[in-house]
């Protein structure tokens, strides 16, 4: 089956015992037993809730794993990944990541005794370089935050495998839709669900998906031993944002397409970060490793911090929030907002420099996105 039939048949089947339409917020925090020697599947939701289940599932489905896991945010479900290893592992990660994933790094796992290096984000090379005896896994994020850099997943699982290690993609930017990481030889894909696949900014969630049963065992076990489970009503809102991912992903895409190519063309503009552009120098990659490009862009204003200022006072569609994935557009500065609590050194050695502009392409009509740009790029 498709994946849009899949996103809204399997895993979301009618409920067995009223034949509701839309699986039931099974809003409870435990369950009947039999007797003392019987329990059913289910028998304390910090462990296993009906509605979660379902969520489960129908991330495993879109991801074609065999394994699907929901946690209470993005950075709770990259934590439980990261526990398939043990302290004196060592990670090698992207050096273009999410902010949050590297505060993870290096505020929970450095101190637990796992280290991370860094690599340059669309260098396979530069990943293999960085390896050691100790390294146990291999943390990408493509394309990249922010510079939408993309790291070659299939290049990348060959070198690894060979050497035993795992490699983990946060999946989050392209969603299933765009691209299937465990198709490409990845053993662990990470979302912040609080994106794409919720859709519409009003839940915060997190998912890991896997086909090894080892992996998703110890994974599952530090889910129902560390707790950072979503409730019930949010495991619904993100089923709901599932049904409608591909028609969302194809009309975020189209819109980025259209305004990577007016913002190419603008003289305000100094440079456009977007795969879909032939000028992005990844294209020919983002072509056969995704299939469609996404709603994310990033580009470069000619002057400065002062001239993304202007920008901000005369934008009257896009709204300057942090997050993405949702169904209006978002305008963040990576400079001051998600990579801000980095120090000056820190953002050099990423290219993350302050004239920067990040855009999560909603679904209002191109042609209004387009003109809120211009007037504000022009002052008017
Ligand atoms: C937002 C985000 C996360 C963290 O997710 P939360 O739901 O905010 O905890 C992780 N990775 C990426 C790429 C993200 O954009």
């Amino acid at each position: 089956m498709q994946f849009e039939t899949l996103a809204i048949h399997d895993g979301q089947a009618p409920d067995p015992l009223t034949g509701s339409v839309t699986v039931p917020v099974y809003q409870t925090s435990t369950f009947e037993r039999e007797d003392l020697e019987r329990r059913g599947e289910f028998f304390y939701s910090r462990i296993g809730n009906p509605t979660r289940k379902a969520l489960e599932s129908t991330l495993a489905l879109l991801e074609n794993g065999r394994f699907g896991l929901a946690f209470a945010s993005g950075v709770a479900a990259s934590l439980a990944a990261l526990q398939v290893l043990k302290p004196g592992d060592h990670i090698v990660a992207g050096l273009d990541i999410y902010g949050g994933s590297y505060r993870t790094f290096e505020q929970l796992m450095r101190p637990w005794g796992v280290n991370t290096s860094y690599a340059a984000s669309e260098s396979t090379e530069s990943y293999e370089a960085c390896l050691t005896r100790e390294t146990k896994l291999i943390w990408l994020e493509t394309p990249s935050n922010p510079l939408l850099q993309l790291t070659d997943i299939r290049a990348i699982s060959r070198l690894a495998h060979e050497r035993g290690i795992l490699v983990a993609v946060d999946n989050t930017f392209s969603s299933p839709y765009f691209q299937r990481p465990l198709d490409l030889g990845a053993d662990i894909v990470v979302h912040s669900t609080t994106k794409y696949l919720g859709g519409h900014s009003d839940v915060i969630g997190g998912a890991v998906i896997t086909s090894d049963p080892g992996l998703h065992l110890k994974i599952k076990n530090y889910q129902g031993a560390a707790g950072a489970i979503p409730a019930p009503w949010d495991c619904w809102l993100i089923l709901r944002g599932l049904k409608t991912l591909k028609i969302r992903m194809k009309e975020h895409e189209a819109s980025a397409l259209h305004l990577a190519g007016f913002l190419e063309q603008h003289q305000a503009v100094e440079q456009v970060f977007y795969p879909g552009l032939a000028s992005h120098p990844q294209h020919e990659l983002a072509k056969v490793q995704m299939s469609g490009f996404g709603g994310m862009l990033t580009f470069a204003l000619k002057g400065g911090l002062p001239a993304v200022e202007q920008l901000l006072a005369h934008l009257k569609l896009f709204v300057l929030a942090d997050s993405l994935g949702g169904v209006e557009s978002l305008i963040a500065s990576p400079a001051k907002m998600t990579l801000g609590p980095l120090s000056d050194e820190e953002k050099r050695r990423r290219k993350c420099t302050d004239n920067l502009v990040r855009l999560s392409v909603g679904l209002e009509n191109a042609s209004d996105l387009e003109d809120d740009l211009r007037n504000a790029l022009e002052r008017k």
